[in-house]
């Protein structure tokens, strides 16, 4: 199974491609491949990376054929998962013969081939009734300096939009070939880097001016060059380059299952996010309490609950232990905001109540301000290393509470290494942080690592996390108005829009 990634986003695998992946018991990829696509396979699938480091030490085609032949013979499911399209440049066509020369049959899911997606990111329809009848795509990594060249170039010249992949070394020599073919050096032309990526960057110029302006700007592989007249409609399409976040780099603190909500919201504006989750939820030291407290569920006047991940705990662990949404029967739940109340609603339960303001404090307020809660048994069901300032209020009003830990939050031993890699690079323009809990982590995970904060934005989703960040010294940029993920994008985002990008970004 040859299988299209695309170009880059991860977003823009086909849906036939992301099932084929989903199903592999093998996967075989690219370095082109964008990593986050392997999220896709399954948990015990097997991934073999033979692309490592660079067309110097990468697995030579040879052995890719006999890898997927050999897998293929034990009856895996094979997909050999290609950057863009597999048939373009990609010598997809090659491994497909050895397939068919094993007597092994195959499929081919084509993809996005880098042309199509950078060229859409750059805002360059690649043809336009006005400007561009033909497009040809090209390789630029033969030596275009050689005397036999396979490539056609006075028939190129003829061509209305030419598209070089693998040819930022040989730019200068591409330009002049080109040139040489007829082609005028006022020719609107363009480099793309990393297209249709957050890091993604343009550079427009002349058939003529080319070579040097994308040296100039440091542009490196994987890179596109668009040579033609519609380069210039950029000028009016490049919608990547205009998204409020373009260029930025958004560095997303919360626990891995939760960073992905962030991730996209982040990504949707533009930016690059790197997930460095500081916080891992692990189940409780004894599930003794819980499920004492959920078979007897029904004789609890409420059910309070203060996280997403206090309400997936609960339920995972209803059914654990052989219970299901009956358990509930007639308990009153209430949600500390509108994130945990969503996660409520996806496992149909509607929540009695939720205070305007997403903290504990007005929880308790709101439950204080309904029916007396005078003998009233409520089941907080918390992280491990909740404030006692909830249950405190609530029993001081008469209420019977009880409370048990139903997950623990403990702090990784290390920073993700992209998230390290970043911070010491200068790379990263925001740092967000959801909770309390995700300040002290990440404080605590980046001492001594030698990161300078000064220049990174902070934001926060709350006054509270606002002010665990004060009393380390540190200022946030914004705190959301709304304590949610939307409101703290949107509070970045306004930021942004406001004020611009960080000084001293490059
Ligand atoms: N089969 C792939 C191409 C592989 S050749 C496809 O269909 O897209 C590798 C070349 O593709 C790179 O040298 C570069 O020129 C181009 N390329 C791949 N990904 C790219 C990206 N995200 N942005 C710009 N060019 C890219």
């Amino acid at each position: 199974m040859l299988v299209g990634a695309g170009p880059g986003e991860a977003g823009l695998i086909t849906v036939a491609g992301a099932q084929w992946l989903s199903l592999a018991d093998t996967v075989v990829y690219d370095r082109l491949v964008n990593p986050a696509l392997l999220k896709l396979c399954r948990e015990d699938a097997e991934l073999i990376n033979v692309g490592k480091g660079g067309p110097e030490c990468s697995v030579t085609q040879e052995e890719v054929t006999r890898l997927l032949v050999e897998n293929c013979r034990k009856n895996r499911l094979v997909v050999r998962l290609k950057g863009g399209d597999p048939l373009i440049f990609g010598r997809g066509g090659e491994e497909a013969e050895a397939l068919e020369a094993a007597g092994i049959p195959f499929r081919i899911v084509p993809g996005v081939t880098a042309g199509a997606g950078a060229a859409a990111y750059a805002g360059i329809p690649l043809t336009d009734r006005r400007y561009a009848s033909t497009v040809a795509f090209v390789t630029g990594h033969e030596d275009a300096a050689k005397a036999a060249s396979s490539i056609n170039w006075p028939a190129l010249a003829g061509i209305d939009t030419v598209v070089f992949y693998m040819g930022v070394a040989n730019l200068p020599a591409i330009a002049e070939r080109l040139m040489g073919a007829g082609r005028p050096g006022t020719t609107p032309a363009a480099v793309v880097e990393r297209g249709t990526t957050a890091r993604q960057r343009t550079v427009v110029g002349t058939l003529a001016t080319l070579a040097g302006d994308a040296a100039k700007a440091g542009i490196r592989p994987p890179a596109l060059v668009i040579v033609g007249g519609v380069v210039l409609l950029r000028e009016r399409l490049a919608w990547f380059d205009r998204l409020p976040l373009f260029g930025r780099t958004v560095l997303v603190t919360r626990t891995r299952r939760q960073a992905s909500e962030l991730a996209a919201r982040f990504g949707e504006m533009g930016a690059e996010v790197i997930e460095a989750p500081t916080i891992s939820v692990q189940p409780p030291e004894s599930f003794e309490p819980v499920d004492a407290a959920l078979r007897g569920l029904k004789e609890f006047d409420w059910l309070v609950l203060t996280s997403p991940n206090g309400v997936d705990a609960v339920f995972e662990r209803m059914r654990a232990i052989g219970l299901d949404a009956r358990a509930l029967g007639a308990v009153r739940v209430a949600a500390v905001g509108p994130a945990t109340a969503a996660a409520l609603d996806r496992r149909s339960v509607r929540a009695d109540l939720v205070p305007q303001e997403a903290t504990t404090e007005a929880l308790g307020r709101a439950l204080l301000a309904g029916e007396s809660l005078g003998r009233k048994r409520v089941l907080l069901a918390r992280a491990d290393l909740a404030t006692p300032q909830l249950a405190d209020a609530l029993t001081k009003a008469g209420a019977a509470v009880e409370e048990v830990a139903v997950y623990r939050t403990v702090r990784p031993p290390a920073l993700a290494p992209e998230a390290i890699e970043a911070l010491r690079g200068g790379r990263v323009d925001w740092i967000t942080f959801t909770s309390s809990s995700t300040v002290e982590n990440f404080l605590a995970l980046t001492a001594g690592l030698g990161a300078d904060l000064e220049e990174v934005r902070l934001g926060t989703i709350g006054p509270v996390t606002a002010a665990t960040l004060e009393s380390h010294g540190l200022t946030p940029t914004v705190v959301a108005a709304t304590h949610t993920i939307e409101g703290l994008v949107d509070a970045v985002v306004s930021y942004e829009m406001k004020v611009g990008p960080r000084g001293g970004r490059t």
